[in-house]
């Protein structure tokens, strides 16, 4: 039978049947893929902690017809400095619906398991967790090939600004230029930003100050990305965070 054995971090979780439960991993060696935990819900055993959202392992999993089987692993963290705290939670889990909804199954994505470990890691001790996410955004964006172009008017060059995102185009639309449909605003400091977090990803990031306008902008223009393509908007943990004027 079909063996992986990988570092996973568990994305989602949800109850199949009586007692079973089908985790969705996104693993080190073979990206996102989803396993079926026997008993899980019925029986406390020493892998429940496996079987839990956000538990980073070391994952024994078998291959078959439709999904994988658990059959054994080893705790390496659960990201309990997130659990207390409501917001970060629910950043945590946003990240990890974002990269439910984008990546497909089966397909390796390593730097996209790093970089969703690396935001945690950075969700857990930064002070500002909004610029955590701001920088998950576009740093995942560019792992997705949807990179956005930053570096002048699409349509004229013009590298001056003041500028428009179009989020259909990926890029960039000098205001003197037609406005395109559902363009986003983006002024200068907000530009600098994500310039910034794409070229220096978690680097440094305690020094990069973001006001809430670029918060919000930053946002607009990386959920218009996404949207273009995967539909996020209706991300449960999102609609969260929104609710709750967390974003
Ligand atoms: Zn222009």
């Amino acid at each position: 039978m079909k063996e992986l054995r990988s570092h996973a971090l568990v994305l989602r979780t949800m109850p199949l049947g009586e007692a079973d439960k089908l985790l969705t991993l996104l693993t080190r060696e073979a990206g996102k893929v989803k396993a079926v935990a026997r008993g899980s819900r019925k029986t406390k055993s020493k892998f429940s902690a496996l079987t839990e959202p956000l538990t980073l392992g070391s994952y024994l999993l078998h291959a078959g017809k439709t999904f994988y089987t658990f059959i054994q692993g080893e705790l390496l963290k659960s990201y309990t400095g997130l659990q207390y705290d409501l917001e970060r939670l629910a950043y945590a889990q946003y990240f990890c619906e974002i990269c439910d909804r984008c990546l497909p199954e089966g397909e390796p994505s390593e730097t996209v398991f790093h970089l969703l470990l690396t935001a945690l890691e950075a969700l857990e001790a930064d002070p500002r967790p909004a610029r955590v996410a701001r920088c998950f955004e576009l740093n995942l964006l560019e792992e997705l090939g949807l990179k956005p172009a930053l570096d002048a008017c699409r349509v004229c060059g013009n590298t001056a600004g003041p500028f428009r995102f179009d989020p259909h185009a990926g890029s960039l639309v000098c205001t003197a230029c037609p406005r395109p449909a559902d363009s986003l605003p983006v002024n200068a400091a907000s530009l600098a930003v994500m310039r910034r977090l794409l070229a220096y990803g978690f680097q440094k990031l305690s020094v990069c100050l973001l006001s809430p306008q670029s918060q919000a902008e930053i946002h607009q223009v990386c959920l218009g990305l996404l949207n273009h393509i995967f539909d996020v908007k209706r991300l449960q943990s999102l609609q969260f965070l929104m609710a709750n004027k967390l974003l």
